[in-house]
């Protein structure tokens, strides 16, 4: 990291790894889903809906457009590294083994936090069609749908990353477990069927981890379940059905799951 490079062989190099970590995991888990798996989920009462090519392409040409934006992003802040001026450091021994776990569990608490606040403002009249109208064209999402975007929100989602690297001192190898637990949470989030039963631990889970079942109701109901990570946001401010976590569902298949919850809330 100590050679220097001109800031457009940074910004190509990132446009390469996040194109790439996209296509991989979002692609992997689709090819995972509707090829490798299809018979075991079915055997598990689990519906998948055939892919609709028309939603995925359009997602994946979001997708590419917040490629560009995050590379942008990545490229300044690596350019500006080299330059002394962010807080990214390399040395574990400089704060110590111990704040690897406290950094990446703090930044994500604060991601969940300002991604809250942020999403329930896009979803404002005002601001929806230009910041976050793309995003919700899937109504059923699919693991192409996690990455995808406007650009005007993938701007302020790629400014959060450049502020705290910027603001909080943050080891390499933090910032690289957080982009990849971004990434396989957005993927997971958007997998479009509830993927783990809703009993035992994993409901206990389900109650404060957002997953597929509770982002999924997001991309129909637009005035609930807010949240990135956690749902404690979601809880205190009111917009979490309240008892989705407690609903058995009736099978696997995501409209039953869907209904099911519906109805509860209403009778
Ligand atoms: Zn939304
Ligand atoms: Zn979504």
């Amino acid at each position: 990291m100590s050679d220097r490079h001109p800031f457009l062989y940074y910004f190509f190099a990132f446009i390469g790894i996040i194109l790439g970590r996209y296509l991989t995991i979002a692609g992997g888990a689709h090819l995972l889903i509707h090829s490798l798996f299809i018979k075991f989920l079915v055997k598990q009462s689990i519906r998948i809906d055939p892919p609709v090519w028309e939603s995925i392409h359009r997602d994946i040409k979001l997708s590419i457009y917040s490629t560009v934006i995050f590379a942008f992003s990545a490229a300044f802040s690596i350019f500006q590294f080299d330059r002394g001026y962010t807080l990214l450091y390399g040395d574990i021994d400089r704060y110590g083994w111990w704040y690897l776990g406290f950094s990446f569990v703090g930044v994500l608490v604060l991601q969940d936090t300002c991604f809250y606040f942020m999403h329930r403002l896009f979803h404002h009249p005002l601001l929806f069609r230009w910041f976050h109208l793309g995003h919700h064209l899937s109504r059923q999402p699919t693991p192409w749908t996690s990455f995808a975007f406007d650009p005007a929100e993938a701007i302020f989602q790629a400014l959060f990353l450049v502020a705290i690297v910027f603001t909080i001192p943050l080891h390499f190898a933090t910032v690289i477990a957080l982009i990849m637990t971004m990434t396989v949470w957005s993927v997971f989030t958007h997998l479009g069927f509830p993927l783990f039963p809703s009993s035992g631990y994993f409901r206990w889970c389900g109650r404060w981890a957002v997953g597929p079942l509770h982002h999924s109701l997001h991309h129909q109901k637009y005035t609930k379940h807010y949240g990135l990570y956690f749902t404690f946001w979601d809880k205190l401010l009111g917009t979490e059905y309240p008892n989705y976590y407690r609903v058995d569902l009736p099978d696997k298949s995501l409209q039953s799951t869907k209904d099911a919850i519906v109805s509860s809330v209403n009778n």
